[in-house]
């Protein structure tokens, strides 16, 4: 027994600590820092592009692009030549984009016989479903699930996408995007939740909830990312990456808002920063936005991870250093962990610490936190996925119908002329769809891939399946809108004269494959928000049948197609609802579902109008134009319901003292002919401030459902950090005095009842 004793407890002295799980984490961390070299530290910043994925991109990319490496990222014969036989050596940390579980398995084979095998860190832009790879469940586009009003429903979807990322070995979402987007010329609106920080952050924490959970679990949960920090939403004139010249206050209440509240509710473990410069600092060289405000004054403790060739761009792009090099010493010192995808960080880094320009107490700080997450997420015990399991999980019922369910809820209802809608089938016996949104992948927004036709249903199948196929007649006017055809329009208005219903799918191609075609998603800014190529032309020659049309928007961004308003008999926007995104807008149509989705974002009635989200200055409506209206087509909270609500009786204290919460109950009733789901939102404005704040700010919502005739009391309790805000010189403060309580459902005066609260010190 006792050379048993002396055998068994040799062979636990052989295996090192940090592969033991019993042992806690920091104690792992540590060990292994302890066997690692300097390389190797850095090694674990450094990240990737998957092999398919960089084949695929190849394909795409001119020779010369490819030879020129930082045009675009890609570098000739990168994957081919190396990337492979570097794993096997430990020295890439993580991948980007690995799309197909084999190849996941694969590489962390190859890191399993690399000297200290360490496990990788596969992430991917899962941001409404995890997209990119085929076959996942793709849930509507943030912008969409925004007007859902509905958090945990929008938890729920981040929760499931979490399970369905593990069962195809993937570890790291790239997302909640959490910016706020005020400029829809900005392309990547459909995959933010809109213009307002309050409901942004209510969206960014629900998500982060989704996917790391309340607790982290090892084999549920994944990391996931906040980003990006910050501003892109109001980039110059609303292209990407342009800079943001921003005051601290603004920054702070509006742009920051969404950072520090997820970060101190739900310690998200990784944040990207943005692409643009903020008041002449590129992000990715902020060391006040990275290290002073997130990570020491908002208590951040996970890892930075840059964006694509930003780090790079601060050389190249924003001319802040004459080389690369010196650009990845300013960015790492200034807090960022991680370097997206490239050959040359490693060797560069490496030198920068041998040169005294970074210290080595910085790589441990980046490595540590990296190997946490690896540890976390329980990587060194069981790196693989069995794939035989994948479909126990992906794209299972369940996760289809809250797909289904988020839909239904974020499709608001522009326009209803005469009641035209919902539709009784048996009303119409001809019904014409068409439009070259009718029938593809738009629905489903940016950053998917091709999804198997039989996983989506789009408006045609929807309309089919609820009409009746042999109603419906489809013309089909081709997808691409830069090429739409000639002659099946002329088609399709023929057809029109014969029918009794129209229905056009309009808006905006997003599809990411579309590489050049495309017209909405990320590197999509446009100048001009109307209908792109020839839709105009489309509604204004079907209009001329003089048949009821109903139109709907498949866009990632408001549009501000004010003519639409003479055209169309009902308007629909559906934004980018995702897999089953055909089934719940037809269901809308069709009365199946009543809609009670609201806007998350204005809608202008003209670009030259912008900017125009709702919590605009008290003195920004005191001139009009002289060329044009100044309100907004539909303005943020806006959307139609098949039945009506009242609000009264809005109660709340009359007087406060400063610190105590404000308890608001407010009435509602469905004064209609139909149940139906309101979204009850409550504003607030500083009557007077000697540092002047927004005719109003949306400080609660509740998403509820009302049968017919019934009525409902809804109570929000109010913390103090409603009355308090940032100054003009970025100091947090509170001015005593008037508040006026608003409840309504829309941010329009019109719709809301008004209270009054005296707030004292
Ligand atoms: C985007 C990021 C994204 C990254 C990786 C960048 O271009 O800005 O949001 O996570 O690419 O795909």
């Amino acid at each position: 027994a006792l050379l048993l004793f002396f055998f068994f407890a040799s062979n636990a002295q052989k295996k090192p600590l940090y592969l033991d799980p019993k042992q806690p984490i920091k104690s792992r961390v540590k060990d292994l820092m302890d066997r690692m070299t300097l390389d190797v530290k850095i090694a674990q910043m450094c990240q990737y592009v998957g092999l398919e994925h960089m084949r695929e991109a190849e394909k795409n990319i001119s020779e010369q692009e490819l030879l020129n490496g930082h045009a675009r990222g890609f570098y000739k014969g990168l994957h081919s030549e190396g990337v492979e036989r570097m794993v096997k050596q430990g020295v890439i940390g993580s991948f980007l984009h690995v799309l197909d579980v084999k190849e996941a398995n694969h590489l962390q084979r190859l890191a399993e016989q690399s000297p200290l095998k360490i496990p990788l860190l596969l992430g991917i832009d899962a941001i409404h479903g995890n997209g990119l790879m085929s076959g996942s469940t793709i849930y509507p586009s943030p912008i969409t699930m925004a007007s859902t009003f509905a958090p945990s429903l929008i938890e729920q979807s981040f929760r499931q996408t979490a399970l369905e990322m593990r069962a195809v070995g993937m570890h790291w979402a790239f997302s909640p995007n959490i910016e706020v987007a005020r400029d829809p010329r900005w392309g990547r609106v459909g995959e933010s939740f809109g213009e307002d920080p309050f409901l942004v952050t209510r969206m960014g924490i629900a998500s982060v909830r989704g996917l790391q959970m309340n607790k982290f679990d090892r084999d549920k949960s994944v990391l996931a990312c906040i980003k990006h920090l910050t501003g892109g939403g109001i980039g110059n004139n609303g292209t990407n990456a342009s800079p943001v010249e921003i005051g601290e206050g603004e920054l702070r209440n509006v742009f920051l808002a969404p950072f520090k509240a997820t970060i101190e509710k739900t310690k998200p473990y990784s944040l990207m920063p943005a692409h643009n410069e903020i008041n002449g600092v590129p992000c990715h060289a902020n060391k006040w936005l990275m290290t002073d405000i997130v990570r020491n004054e908002y208590g951040f403790e996970g890892f930075i991870v840059s964006d694509w060739m930003d780090m790079e761009s601060l050389s190249n792009k924003h001319k802040m250093t004459p080389t690369v090099k010196d650009a990845f010493q300013v960015s790492v010192d200034a807090g960022v962990d991680m370097h997206m995808h490239g050959p040359i960080f490693l060797d560069n880094i490496k030198e920068l610490v041998a040169e005294g320009r970074l210290t080595e107490a910085r790589i441990d700080a980046a490595c540590e936190k990296i190997l946490e997450a690896k540890f976390m997420l329980g990587l060194f015990e069981n790196r693989y996925v069995d794939e035989k399991k994948i479909s126990q999980t992906v794209f299972i019922q369940e996760h289809q119908q809250t797909a289904l369910e988020i839909a239904r809820k974020g499709v608001v209802l522009l326009k209803n002329k005469k009641q035209i809608l919902p539709i009784a089938p048996q009303k119409y016996s001809n019904i014409l769809v068409v439009g070259p949104n009718m029938d593809n992948q738009s629905i489903m927004g940016d950053w998917v891939f091709e999804q198997p036709r039989a996983n989506y249903k789009t408006l045609l199948d929807g309309v089919r399946s609820l009409a009746g196929a042999s109603k419906v007649h489809a013309v089909d006017v081709g997808w691409n809108l830069r090429q739409m055809n000639s002659d099946s329009i002329a088609k399709s208005v023929k057809l029109a004269a014969n029918m009794d219903l129209i229905v056009v799918a309009l808006g905006e191609d997003s599809f990411r494959q579309h590489w050049k075609d495309k017209t909405a998603g990320e590197n999509r800014d446009r100048m001009d928000l109307n209908l792109w190529g020839k839709q105009q032309y489309l509604v204004e020659e079907l209009k001329k049948s003089g048949k009821p049309m109903v139109v709907v928007l498949i866009s990632g961004r408001p549009l501000t197609n004010t003519w639409l308003e003479d055209h169309a008999d009902a308007i629909v926007e559906a934004w980018e609802p995702g897999s089953f995104g055909g089934q719940a807008v037809a269901e809308v149509i069709f009365g199946k579902v009543n809609p009670g989705g609201k806007l998350p974002i204005t809608i202008p009635r003209h670009v030259g109008q912008m900017p125009i989200y709702y919590y605009q200055k008290p003195s920004q409506y005191s001139h009009p134009f002289i060329d044009g209206n100044k309100d907004p087509l539909y303005a943020f909270g806006y959307g139609l319901s098949y039945t009506n609500f009242k609000y009264s009786n809005l109660n709340c204290a009359k007087d406060l003292k400063y610190g105590d919460s404000l308890k608001v109950t407010v009435e509602v009733q469905n004064t209609g002919e139909l149940d139906g789901e309101e979204v009850v939102q409550l504003y607030l404005r500083d009557d007077f401030s000697l540092v002047t704040r927004p005719v109003k700010l949306l400080v609660g919502f509740e998403r509820v459902f009302l049968r017919k005739g019934e009525q409902k009391t809804i109570s929000f309790k109010l913390g103090k950090d409603i009355f308090g805000f940032y100054d003009n010189r970025g100091k947090y403060t509170f001015e005593p005095g008037s508040f006026t309580v608003m409840a309504g459902g829309s941010s329009l005066n019109k719709d809301q009842i008004f209270q009054k609260v005296e707030v004292k010190e």
